[in-house]
């Protein structure tokens, strides 16, 4: 049962990412990779995510159903202290490691993350080491990088970040739930607070 929540989830991303080809340029993984159990570690932002997935439009249908079948199964985390981004962050921000070193699916060349933050939260800027790449499933936010344009972002949008370029990240009105891939140097790595 839980298993199968996650084998739903990680279809539906493979099949996304083939059908795109910046995202299969960008992130190539395993297609059949080793899953790992991991212990469900919900976060107060889990009723949230399944309201989004729920109330959102036909795009990406399939991996939000599925994403709100695992969201209570799934291992959250939040890098951040309640110091650095504050309680109220915390209550409405998580994300889980789908694929990865510390994923529910084993890959030792990339990882891949479900995120939310909910609407009206203000993720500062953070920067590491790995290339990342964004991909809007649901909901928008306003998307800033060092050497480029802000960019207001919705579904089906992406945005790249380099190895070590300063990011940080806004959400409006709506809240935010988007796939991250990392890859290369530092790609089992973590980000840490501030612009240098
Ligand atoms: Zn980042």
């Amino acid at each position: 049962m839980t298993r199968s929540a996650f084998d739903h989830t990680f279809a539906a991303i493979s099949q996304l990412i083939e059908a795109d080809p910046d995202l299969a340029r960008f992130a190539p993984f395993d297609p059949a990779p080793r899953a790992v159990d991991r212990p469900p570690n919900p976060v107060p932002a889990v009723a949230l995510v399944q309201a989004l997935a729920a109330g959102s439009g036909p795009e990406y249908a399939a991996l939000l159903a599925a994403i709100a079948a695992v969201a209570p199964l799934a291992h959250w985390r939040q890098t951040y202290t309640e110091d650095e981004v504050g309680r109220d962050f915390l209550n409405r921000y998580g994300y889980f490691e789908l694929i990865g070193p510390a994923g529910h699916f084993h890959s030792d060349r990339t990882r891949a993350y479900i995120a939310y933050w909910g609407a009206g939260l203000h993720y500062p800027w953070h920067l590491h080491e790995a290339e990342e790449l964004y991909l809007i499933l649901a909901g928008r936010a306003l998307f800033e990088a060092d050497g480029q344009p802000r960019a207001l972002l919705g579904p089906g949008d992406m945005s790249y970040h380099a190895s070590n370029q300063p990011h940080a990240m806004t959400t409006g009105g709506d809240p935010l739930l988007a796939l991250i891939l990392w890859r290369g140097a530092g790609f089992d790595g973590q980000p840490r607070m501030g612009r240098e």
